[in-house]
């Protein structure tokens, strides 16, 4: 079941059909992309309409945390549990370490996918990398690197440019890696790397991860000042009807 929130439509599945359902898309013959939708990028799609489409046109989009899953209980569509982008990408590799899944990593500073790759493979020695490249290349190279991919031919590919660009580029690509599954995963290679550390458990029960990141890196404060006005807004739309 899809649930609508502030025009963009979210999958209501916990990880587990997530997995399942992307688990579908592999094992299919045509190109899937997948979007973890956060409160920025829902934030942003609200004046932008090819972020809005971007996400609509996905074949699956999963609440990426507690932002969002407050914002569908407090607009009356609740669902299941966050599913953000790190954890989807652990569950999936996981997933295909049982599968013999090839997983391609695009993204992040350069260094930083194979390192992440490497921690991959010791962890889910099942899985096979297809591939890495990092995320700082110009948009010239773009179609070399989509040529690069499609030639490893992995089952997923993995892509950290940051969003929306990430979603963007994904996209953009897909006809020419057709690659059966794309996500994007945002930071999670630095998290899986080891080069950054990610919020401990105890932020995300008491729902002050975004505290907890800000304090780590201030220059994360223009992006956090996002959420409280995406709160505003799901206030005013869904319990004021303004
Ligand atoms: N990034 C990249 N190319 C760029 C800009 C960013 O590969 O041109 C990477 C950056 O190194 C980081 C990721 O994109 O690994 C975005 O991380 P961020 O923490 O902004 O994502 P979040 O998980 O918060 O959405």
């Amino acid at each position: 079941m899809r649930v609508e929130l502030l025009g963009a439509y979210i999958d209501a599945l916990n990880m587990q059909e997530t997995v399942k359902r992307v688990v579908e898309f592999v094992h299919s013959d045509r190109p899937h992309r997948v979007i973890t939708l956060n409160p920025e990028y829902l934030y942003q799609a609200q004046t932008r309409r090819d972020l809005l489409d971007l996400a609509n046109s996905a074949d699956l989009v999963t609440p990426d945390g507690t932002g969002i899953v407050w914002a569908c209980k407090t607009a009356g569509f609740p669902v299941p549990e966050r599913v953000t982008g790190i954890d989807l990408m652990l569950h999936l590799c996981e997933q295909g370490s049982h599968e013999g899944w090839r997983v391609f990593l695009l993204g992040a500073a350069p260094g930083v996918a194979e390192e992440a790759a490497e921690k991959l493979k010791q962890q889910y020695p099942g899985l096979e990398i297809a591939g890495t490249h990092d995320g700082y290349f110009k948009d010239a190279e773009s179609e070399q690197i989509a040529g690069m991919i499609n030639e490893s031919k992995p089952h997923l590919l993995f892509v950290a440019l940051g969003m929306p660009r990430q979603e963007q580029w994904i996209a953009k690509y897909q006809p020419k890696m057709g690659v059966p599954c794309a996500i994007g995963v945002g930071g999670s290679f630095d998290v899986i790397s080891g080069r950054k550390q990610r919020a401990p458990e105890w932020t995300q029960k008491m729902k002050v991860e975004w505290l907890y990141r800000l304090a780590k890196e201030p220059s994360r404060l223009k992006r956090q000042l996002v959420l409280p006005k995406f709160a505003t807004l799901v206030i005013r739309r869904y319990l004021l009807k303004i």
